[in-house]
């Protein structure tokens, strides 16, 4: 009955729509209040389990414990990884899915200080803050999941566990199993040092394995019934060494030797290279690949050798949505802005000065909105892969010092004290309100699903993506 007679309201007083917009978002932000301890607790726990791609199980297990507790329907392990979930709630449409990341970057362990010092030597840290990631988003979803149970919201919300951002790429698993299938409008936010409305694409990305196969032989008695796969190997990382001359500015190139032979007294039978390419779209990536082909080829004839090329994973580029994100800019206004305490900027200051920045502290407002941003910044994520599956929102909120660097010790650091707490309920709040945005306001959400069908263009996503399973570790 309540039901009927809000959507009369609705319906009658375009006065009093804006009223119970705004009354609902204020319950939105003070349930993310209400949670505050509990999220944090979960934060917390998280940046100290510290768990790394598709390891996340202590990750995962407090986060869909939590959604259980509080009313979800939770399905784990979905898509192939026990580390990934979902948690549903509520019936009909409009659906809202919003992601959450809880993976750890290696060899980043921290401790929540202004002195480089690791809790534990070699271990994993949360050097990307995926730690507040998935509290937030976590927060923002059980704040909705309230507001649909009490008849002032209707609809869904799905609340997706997504492991692996930082290598494997599991929100891509999730997307081929269909679990976006159903979703109108998603969200996400990334932990940063500024506050903003995320219009900016990410650049597309390809995961390659590398792989050449030679004739082992001794390395001075018979050298010549040798052929190194050691040296195809070389070849091919001097000649894409090369090749950095001639892609454009855009084009990124990064690899790491996973095996290079044993001992140097034994040619060496096999080599491996693990090689990320990135461009600004997925097309350019697509072109790279083909000339890296080239060079695999080029370098097993040479040394006569065979080599084999494997595409494992990828990210497309993000499809922006404007009209989503000014949505994202009106709720930051709302909210106002973030507020530190002097020992929390003073901290900021410490790390700032401990990594040769200027000591300028916090970003705490919203940067003004940029709806012509460009070229995307160095970096790719998985996000953007469901960008081309369903309308996403992203938002960036700060959870560490200006200009310190990421994926570094500062950014864990700061996650794991309360200026990540902060951030990461502001995130939780800008979050929520723009979810009630998107389930009140069915204009907003047709102009979000009409730009993003523009942006689209009738190409198709065909996802960077080996068959079969995704790579769980010790397999
Ligand atoms: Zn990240």
């Amino acid at each position: 009955m309540k039901k009927i007679y809000f959507g009369l309201a609705l319906l009658m007083f375009g006065g009093a729509v804006l009223a119970d917009m705004e009354s609902i978002k204020t319950q939105a932000v003070e349930s993310i209040d209400r949670q505050s301890g509990q999220l944090i607790e979960l934060s917390d726990q998280v940046w100290a389990f510290a768990e790394t791609a598709l390891q996340e199980h202590q990750s995962a297990a407090v986060l869909a414990d939590y959604a259980e507790a509080q009313g979800f329907a939770v399905t784990r392990g979905v898509a192939g990884m026990p580390t990934a979930f979902t948690a549903r709630y509520g019936a009909g449409k409009p659906v809202i899915g919003i992601m959450g990341e809880y993976d750890a970057l290696p060899g980043l362990s921290q401790q929540a200080s202004v002195v480089k010092s690791p809790l534990e030597e070699g271990a994993a840290g949360h050097g990307c803050g995926h730690n507040l990631f998935g509290a937030a988003s976590l927060g923002a979803a059980v704040a909705i999941k309230q507001l649909i149970a009490s008849g002032s919201l209707q609809g869904t919300v799905i609340f997706f566990g997504t492991p692996a951002e930082e290598s494997v790429s599991g929100k891509n698993y999730m997307i081929r199993e269909g679990l976006f299938d159903d979703v109108d409008v998603a969200l996400a936010w990334h932990p940063d040092y500024v506050i903003k409305a995320d219009t900016a694409s990410s650049q597309a990305m390809v995961e390659i394995r590398i792989q050449f196969e030679g004739q082992a032989a001794h390395a001075a008695y018979d050298p010549w019934n040798g052929r190194s796969a050691l040296d195809a190997l070389e070849l091919t990382t001097f000649a894409i060494n090369q090749l950095r001359e001639h892609v454009k500015p855009s084009v990124r190139m990064h690899y790491t030797i996973t095996g290079g032979g044993d001992v140097p007294n034994v040619i060496p039978e096999h080599a491996g290279l693990w090689l990320w390419l990135r461009d600004s779209s997925h097309d350019g990536v697509n072109e790279l690949i083909g000339r890296v082909r080239k060079i695999v080829e080029g370098a097993a004839i040479a040394t006569g050798t065979t080599g084999e090329l494997n595409v494992i994973t990828g990210t497309y580029e993000m499809l922006s949505n404007i009209a989503g994100a000014r949505l994202i800019q009106r709720n930051f206004e709302w909210l106002g802005p973030m507020q530190f305490d002097q020992g929390e900027i003073d901290f900021a200051r410490e790390l700032q000065k401990a990594t040769g920045k200027e000591q300028l502290g916090m970003n705490t407002t919203a940067e003004p909105f940029d709806d012509n941003p460009g070229e995307p910044e160095g970096g790719s994520t998985d996000v953007a892969d469901v960008s081309w599956k369903v309308p996403t929102l992203q938002l960036l909120v700060a959870t560490a010092p200006i200009a310190t660097p990421w994926h570094a010790w500062p950014v864990v650091a700061a996650g794991g004290m309360s200026i990540g707490h902060k951030g990461m309920l502001y995130a939780a709040k800008s979050l929520a309100a723009t979810m009630v945005d998107l389930y009140v306001d069915a204009d907003a959400r047709a102009a979000i699903h009409a730009e993003w069908l523009e942006d689209k263009g009738g190409r198709v996503y065909k996802p960077f993506l080996a068959d079969g399973p995704p790579p769980l570790p010790g397999q």
